[in-house]
């Protein structure tokens, strides 16, 4: 008995480890997946001959011979199936749909309906769905699932979000079932960090790491997340990655998870606007100071500023970026992962800040502790999170493969 399971989970990953190599490397031949997994090529051929019958994947071509007959070449079917994801934040939701290479065929976006309370923005969510599917000329029939990530706290066992703190009354809000019910999909809703981190994972720079940790870097907040070997590790209770609130300053401001000086109290936009503003209060000198009322300045304008050389945008930029750099070092001394991705709205939208950030954590590098410190901007900018949670949909769906 213990032997069939052992040989059905065996051939189960064997399905993952061919399904997964030829997915980041296609097209691939028979010869190299046996290579790269150390299995014969009858076993390859074996599994990948059924993986033919089922459309998952096609022949597309033949490669160079190595002596004797050209080698016929394997890829991802991009039109077998369909995925939707979703990143659901206070100001938009996102969504987008991809074929089977992780491909965006659409996207769309609309103001989140915050104000008009949960249902509302969850049967917003619904429609754009069907609506996207619909005009997609897709067959609905062949999309496997809807990934859905926002701000934690959340529960993605159950699919619940838990009172973020800017969702005001999103207490314990089951997303994830309104959402099955509501467009007949199946559907998996995480934290908008996992789904930053897995869409780099999955389909970016980290593939193929053995550990990885993402920032989440938006205008209200920083989330993480910690990937070993492509697994979220989620720690006790699903806490595990919350860089933003680890404490940087002990004597700084209070923060909404309650201690002082977290974090993503100090990389916040909100505090980048408030020091400007007393900045220009108090008379300093900025390409600013013509603005009527200085606190109305936006974050768009600072960073503007900054990046034509402005000096009072520029400090408080560093100042922000130092913090976020001391958070980075942080991770990298706790963790020491291959490859550190930073994303979110103030990496995509703002070179400057990016570049600033980049140079200070390399600059904290100290070889004692910290072997390596891979810091990389992530791959996919503005659709970052709605491509994890097309991941997450992949993921869910490869592991659930059966050929027989
Ligand atoms: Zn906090």
């Amino acid at each position: 008995m213990l032997g069939n399971i052992n040989s059905e989970t065996m051939r189960a990953t064997n399905l993952q480890v061919i399904f997964d190599y030829i997915r980041r490397n296609e097209p691939a031949s028979r010869r190299d997946i046996a290579e790269f997994g150390g299995l014969t090529v009858a076993a390859v051929s074996n599994i990948t001959s059924k993986l033919l019958a089922n459309g998952l994947v096609v022949e597309v071509g033949a490669g160079e011979s190595v002596g004797g007959r050209r080698p016929t070449l394997l890829g991802i079917n991009a039109d077998c199936r369909y995925a939707v994801g979703i990143d659901l934040t206070t100001k938009q939701i996102k969504l987008v749909i991809t074929n089977f290479k992780a491909q965006i065929i659409q996207e769309c976006a609309c103001e989140t309906p915050l104000d008009c309370g949960p249902e509302h923005v969850l049967d917003s969510m619904a429609r754009m769905v069907k609506e996207s599917v619909k005009s997609a000329g897709i067959d609905p029939q062949k999309v496997i699932g809807i990934g859905i990530v926002s701000a934690g706290p959340c529960d993605p066992e159950r699919g619940i979000m838990q009172s973020p703190p800017n969702f005001p009354d999103w207490g314990n809000v089951p997303i994830r079932d309104y959402i099955q019910e509501h467009t007949g999909y199946p559907a998996i809703f995480d934290k908008d960090s996992v789904g930053a981190a897995m869409a780099e994972y999955w389909f970016g720079k980290v593939g193929g790491c053995g550990s990885a940790f993402g920032f989440l870097i938006n205008r209200a907040g920083v989330g993480g997340a910690l990937l070993v070997d492509g697994e979220v590790f989620r720690g006790f209770n699903g806490g595990a990655g919350e860089v933003g609130h680890t404490i940087v300053d002990v004597h700084g401001a209070k923060c909404s998870c309650g201690n002082y000086g977290c974090l993503e109290t100090l990389v916040n936009e909100q505090r980048l606007v408030r020091e400007v503003a007393t900045g220009l209060k108090m008379g300093r000198e900025s390409v600013l100071d013509g603005i009527e009322d200085y606190d109305s300045i936006t974050l768009k304008q600072i960073m503007q500023a900054a990046e034509d050389g402005d000096i009072l945008c520029r400090n408080a930029l560093d100042r922000m970026a130092d913090y976020l750099a001391i958070g980075i070092r942080n991770i990298a001394t706790l963790f020491s992962p291959e490859m550190i991705v930073l994303s979110g709205g103030m990496i995509s939208r703002y070179a400057y800040f990016t570049q600033t950030v980049l140079k200070k954590a390399k600059q904290r590098q100290r070889e004692k502790f910290v072997k390596c410190m891979n810091v990389v901007e992530c791959s996919f900018r503005e659709n970052q999170c709605a491509l994890g949670a097309v991941a997450l949909v992949l993921e869910k769906f490869y592991r659930s493969i059966q050929l027989d």
